[in-house]
């Protein structure tokens, strides 16, 4: 399931960073989610509670943030939202897009410590 090598993924980098700070848990994690990086966020924040089972992350809430898929056509100088599926014809000349500007993310934006006032 690719939403558990990513929840694992997320896990093993919020306990590095929690090694580097010393005892103490996590209160929350803050995850941007492209619309495109093919991950469902109910089965993404499923994953994490199973992953998070046993580490210094347990107990934690997982918030995601969507990000929509952007693409761009240099030629046009256009750019324009994807939508989901994704739509990456441009809409002035119906060329291919050049670039992908955003959608892929899988970004751990934000830790909460357990340690930090609110
Ligand atoms: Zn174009």
């Amino acid at each position: 399931m690719h939403e558990m090598s990513v929840a694992l993924a997320v896990v093993d980098q919020v306990e590095q960073a929690a090694r580097s700070r010393g005892p103490g848990g996590v209160r929350q994690v803050h995850v941007d989610i492209g619309e495109l990086a093919g991950v469902v966020p109910g089965s993404l924040a499923f994953c994490f509670e199973l992953a998070c089972a046993g580490t210094v992350l347990e107990g934690a809430a997982l918030v995601t943030r969507p990000v929509p898929g952007r693409a761009s056509c240099a030629p046009c100088r256009r750019t324009w939202d994807t939508g989901m599926p994704p739509d990456l014809l441009c809409g002035g000349c119906r060329g291919p897009a050049t670039a992908l500007l955003s959608g892929r993310e899988l970004t751990v934006t934000e830790v909460h410590w357990a340690t930090e006032p609110d």
